[in-house]
């Protein structure tokens, strides 16, 4: 029997769960109080053994970023919460603002209270207008009660925080190129290092994370990190919000801890694929991560497993796929959006997903020969490894995925 876990979405059905009011309620800014009582160092202390690992997708330990930070307290140091959410199949984060704003903004205020900043930045994805209103309004209320503003809580502690809109590109959920927008640039990633910690917005250090990232902090520091830990499983503690969704028939978020199998996300949290029918594939963490067959479904959700079969937890975002999907037109739209989202600063990348969606194209056209699948394979290798950010690398491991393990689907659409 699968039981929900409820660390990040214990306040979601509750009535009003935006409001201070509610929050407060139900025990918020607890944690924050508590952070405030303790030397900066121990706070970071306590996120450090905890072994949070940032839920964005690249998983670096949120302990180890914190401590790279202290070196600088006596410069001025920027918190940036990453609320792009671009990756396609990935829609956690959204219902931890929509639903539980405050919950959010105590973690960003203890964050930035270990690490010595006095201001943040919300950099939401221009499609979240109605979000951006409630975090405002959280943000405002927030400061009215005193826990946002100047000398916190009647401490020596004083933050700050805004809410920046981005313009809809995928590209900005990289750091860097978030940093760039968000001093007013176009959105292209930096050239690393020097990384965001040493040199991040307007050149002052700068510590970025993920919204669910961020959430995790208060009970962290509310339950200290052997509550977190024990949560998980060794190396992924914690919980993780799956963003179900595709052909099933109960697609939504679900709260399960780390190293829940796929199988018991799928089957039971959300009830089966839709129709009675059989399952296909899924792609496990977003749609760069690397897709996997049916047969490979007793995989352990976590960091470590998920690597070990070649593929990644990413996002959490889970696509279902049943078996009248057709592979090589998942491929197509994966490539297209690529493709369009490319910044275009290196070749490898502008031009290479620029030829893989052509490739695919031809293809599906039924145009395509045996070549123009090694090409693809060939492209995919050569892209990787070769350019400014990962996006190049999240362009190519999922089509490189599709065409080995469902070669034959995109065999059989070749010109005879
Ligand atoms: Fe831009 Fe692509 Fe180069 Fe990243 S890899 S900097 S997205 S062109």
């Amino acid at each position: 029997m699968l039981y929900m876990s409820k660390i990040l979405l214990r306040n979601k059905d509750i009535p009003n769960s935006q409001s201070l009011e509610v929050y407060t309620g139900r025990g918020g800014y607890n944690a924050l109080r508590k952070a405030l009582s303790l030397p900066q160092d121990d706070v970071i202390s306590m996120v450090y053994e905890s072994g949070l690992r940032g839920r964005g997708g690249a998983g670096f330990p949120a302990g180890a970023k914190w401590r790279m930070l202290t070196k600088y307290r006596v410069k001025t140091v920027y918190l940036i919460c990453n609320a792009d959410e671009g990756e396609p199949g990935t829609f956690k984060d959204r219902f931890i603002m929509e639903f539980d704003p405050h919950l959010l903004l105590e973690g960003m205020l203890i964050t930035a209270y270990a690490t010595g900043a006095h201001h943040g930045f919300i950099y939401i994805r221009g499609e979240y207008d109605w979000i951006a209103k409630i975090l405002v309004k959280a943000i405002d209320e927030a400061q009215a009660h005193g826990f946002i503003g100047n000398n916190i809580l009647g401490s020596s502690f004083s933050f700050f925080v805004d809410v920046f809109r981005g313009a809809g590109s995928y590209v900005c959920g990289e750091e860097t190129a978030l940093i760039e927008s968000l001093e007013g640039k176009a959105g292209r990633p930096r050239l690393k290092p020097p990384f965001p910690a040493a040199s991040g917005l307007y050149g002052d250090p700068t510590l970025i994370h993920n919204v669910t990232t961020l959430s995790y902090i208060p009970f962290i520091i509310g339950n200290g990190p052997d509550a977190f830990k024990s949560a998980g499983k060794a190396g992924s503690g914690g919980t993780h919000i799956f963003g179900i969704s595709g052909h099933v028939n109960k697609p939504g978020i679900y709260e399960y801890p780390m190293g829940t199998t796929l199988r018991e996300l799928i089957y039971e949290a959300a009830g089966g694929i839709r129709g009675g029918k059989h399952l296909k594939a899924v792609v496990p963490g977003g749609m760069s991560a690397p897709i996997l067959k049916a047969d490979e479904i007793d995989v352990s959700m976590d960091y470590q497993a998920l690597n070990a079969i070649g593929t990644m937890l990413g996002s959490g975002g889970i696509v279902v796929l049943d078996e009248d999907t057709s592979i090589p037109m998942i491929a197509q739209k994966t490539a297209k959006f690529y493709a369009h989202e490319s910044c275009g600063q290196c070749a490898p990348c502008r031009e290479g997903t620029n030829m893989i969606k052509y490739l695919i194209d031809k293809i599906i056209a039924g145009e395509g020969t045996a070549k123009d699948i090694e090409q693809i394979l060939r492209l995919c290798r050569y892209i990787r490894g070769s350019t400014i950010c990962a996006f190049g690398i999240a362009a190519t491991l999922p089509i490189a995925a599709m065409i080995k393990k469902f070669r034959n689907e995109f065999e059989a659409l070749l010109r005879d």
